[in-house]
């Protein structure tokens, strides 16, 4: 690596999400020197890629917004209960603008290594165009949900038409009018996207693979009252809301389905499903740990299936079977069943029969079955948690990387930090609650936890903080104890890995729930920093083990 122009900064953030965008501003009311490398052109993170249309907000949008400034939560007016894709991507413009972050934010520069030097106790990181930039502290607020995946079909050089990626949508409408499109997958991205492109186009046809459980959003517009019924005591509620299992308020219900009458719960599920949205899966305390209770809320949402649809056919292969109910991530929609009783829609199950190949007009799938399109949509999903991360050649002591270090699956001590990466910090990582939350929540955490480290790092003198590996070990162990009280490991689900031919299937998110793990975090901090070890500016432990 070759040094250009070093910069005398503290802290090095990767990603102008919302994660990246709060952390600069909280390092700046701290203190300490920050800079923000993003790849794209803009700020928004997931905002600013997934436009493809009917991207929408799956938590409210008085709750998936920032809650750290009174004043701008007041200000802010949000035109819908659930949020359209550009609407929350101006708002993170807004924010940008409302807290001159710009001027601290590198765009178009894609981050591609970091090196721990041990001797300096100091991060260089490289710039995809070479130039190096040497911090204390690296910061990957790279996002969860942040590298978009397309299956490795043969003959996709092939096809002669558009291809799209949900997660890399352009930046100008896309016309499918008089067209013949197909989307591949049935995932969130698929479900919102279906019944908009449905409306344009000359023919949809859905290749499905594996069925999901969609709830109606029941979206509208924001009604006055309920906006005034938040903003009244509105920090109040976000207290409240971190200390929720999912970082939600008025979500989830303590109530067993095990202990309700058969005939209440289908009262409850009703009730749930007529107000829309992922509340659904908050119905009940054990909805996603006891199978009789998943199999009732499972059978509950096929019969709305069946009830939504009207070929029977098309209905039965539209029902989820071979997973329970939220154990992949619960979808909402917006007319999406309906959208099969359109004379323009067809559903292909190539469950049994896979796509093998695109050939130059379209698809092919199972034994010598092919369809001409001149769209195609992959709704493919994501490397979700890890694949952003080991993506960058990041190394740490002895050069070991992290992408041989997480081979078997990601090792960290709270989703925060991995042992042998001294002062790399991950936002919402693998082993926190993170993408089983409301994120806006689980990142506002982080932040403000990291932010508090360094600034006691600082008025201590210290300038070095690691994960212990006896600590991250019980964490991991822990992570793993969770999640197999649960029916979660039996989907194969892009929590597991499962979706990425060849990726480790471990359970990367922490499911003991937002307000539990924040209490953990807090505990650790309070008994300094336990289970990290903390060095000094020579690199010398000076503090509790
Ligand atoms: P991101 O928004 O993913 O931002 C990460 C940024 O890092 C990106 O801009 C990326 O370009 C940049 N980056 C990554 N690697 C590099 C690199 N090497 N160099 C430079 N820059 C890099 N969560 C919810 O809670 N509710 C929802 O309703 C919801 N809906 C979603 C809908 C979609 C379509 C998707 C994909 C995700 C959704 N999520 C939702 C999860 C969502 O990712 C988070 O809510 C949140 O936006 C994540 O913010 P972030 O800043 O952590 O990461
Ligand atoms: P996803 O849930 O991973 O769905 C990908 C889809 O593509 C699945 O249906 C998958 O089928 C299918 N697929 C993948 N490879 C295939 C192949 N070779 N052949 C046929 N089908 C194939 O991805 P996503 O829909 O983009 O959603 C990812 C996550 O982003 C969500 O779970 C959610 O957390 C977030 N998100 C949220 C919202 C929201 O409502 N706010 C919207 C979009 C995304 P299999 O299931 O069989 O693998």
């Amino acid at each position: 690596m070759t040094k250009s122009t070093p910069r005398a900064l503290d802290v090095l953030i990767v990603g102008a999400g919302f994660a990246g965008m709060y952390l600069l501003h909280r390092m700046r009311q701290a203190g300490l020197s920050a800079h923000v490398y993003e790849a794209a052109d803009g700020v928004g993170g997931t905002w600013y890629w997934n436009r493809y249309p009917g991207a929408r907000c799956d938590v409210e949008s008085m709750q998936y917004s920032f809650g750290w400034d009174e004043a701008l939560q007041q200000e802010w007016k949000w035109s819908e209960r659930f949020a359209g894709q550009p609407e929350i991507l101006q708002y993170a413009n807004h924010v940008a603008d409302r807290y001159d972050l710009r001027r601290d934010i590198t765009f178009e520069t894609r981050i591609s290594a970091a090196r721990y030097d041990e001797e300096a106790g100091s991060w260089d990181v490289r710039t995809e165009a070479g130039e190096t930039i040497t911090c204390r502290y690296v910061v990957m607020a790279t996002g969860c949900l942040s590298t978009a995946r397309i299956p490795d079909f043969p003959g996709l050089a092939d096809f002669k038409g558009r291809t799209f990626h949900t997660g890399w949508w352009p930046h100008h409408p896309v016309d499918f009018t008089g067209r013949r499109v197909a989307v591949v997958g049935t995932g969130s991205s698929a479900i919102q996207s279906i019944p908009v492109i449905a409306e344009q186009a000359a023919q949809l046809t859905v290749f499905q693979r594996t069925p999901n459980f969609s709830i109606p959003t029941r979206n509208g517009p924001m009604d006055d009252a309920y906006e005034g019924w938040w903003k009244d005591g509105y920090a109040r509620k976000r207290v409240e809301a971190r200390a929720t299992r999912t970082g939600i308020l008025n979500r989830q219900s303590e109530q067993k389905a095990s202990e309700t009458p058969l005939d209440e719960q289908l009262k409850i599920y009703e009730a749930r499903w007529q107000t829309g949205g992922t509340s659904f899966m908050g119905s009940f305390a054990d909805i996603v740990t006891s199978k009789a209770a998943n199999d009732v809320a499972a059978e509950f949402v096929r019969n709305k299936i069946r009830g939504l649809v009207r070929d029977p056919r098309v209905a039965e292969l539209l029902c989820p079977t071979n997973h329970p109910i939220g154990t992949k991530r619960i979808c909402v929609d917006s007319h999406y069943y309906e959208t099969y009783n359109r004379p323009n829609v067809t559903l292909v199950d190539v469950r049994n029969a896979p796509i093998t190949h695109l050939t130059e007009s379209g698809l092919a799938w199972g034994e010598g079955k092919v369809a001409a399109f001149d769209d195609i949509v992959f709704a493919t999903g994501f490397d979700a948690m890890t694949g952003t991360l080991t993506r960058v050649d990041i190394r740490g002591r002895a050069g070991q990387t992290l992408k041989d270090k997480w081979e078997g699956g990601p090792q960290t001590y709270l989703g925060l930090m991995t042992a042998g990466f001294p002062n790399l910090f991950m936002i919402t990582g693998p082993g926190s609650p993170s993408v089983l939350s409301n994120m806006m929540v689980s990142i506002e955490q982080h932040v403000d936890w990291i932010t508090d480290c360094l600034v006691h790092l600082k008025s201590h003198g210290m300038a070095g903080i690691e994960a212990r590996p006896d600590a991250e070990g019980a964490w991991v162990a822990h992570v793993n104890e969770v999640a197999h009280k649960t029916l979660y490991p039996q989907a194969n689900s892009w929590y597991m890995g499962a979706n990425i031919p060849g990726k480790p299937q471990v359970f990367m998110p922490y499911i003991g729930g937002v307000g539990t793990y924040r209490d953990k975090c807090d505990e650790v901090a309070a008994k300094g920093y336990e289970g990290f070890r903390i060095t000094g500016p020579t690199g010398v432990a000076q503090a509790a083990e």
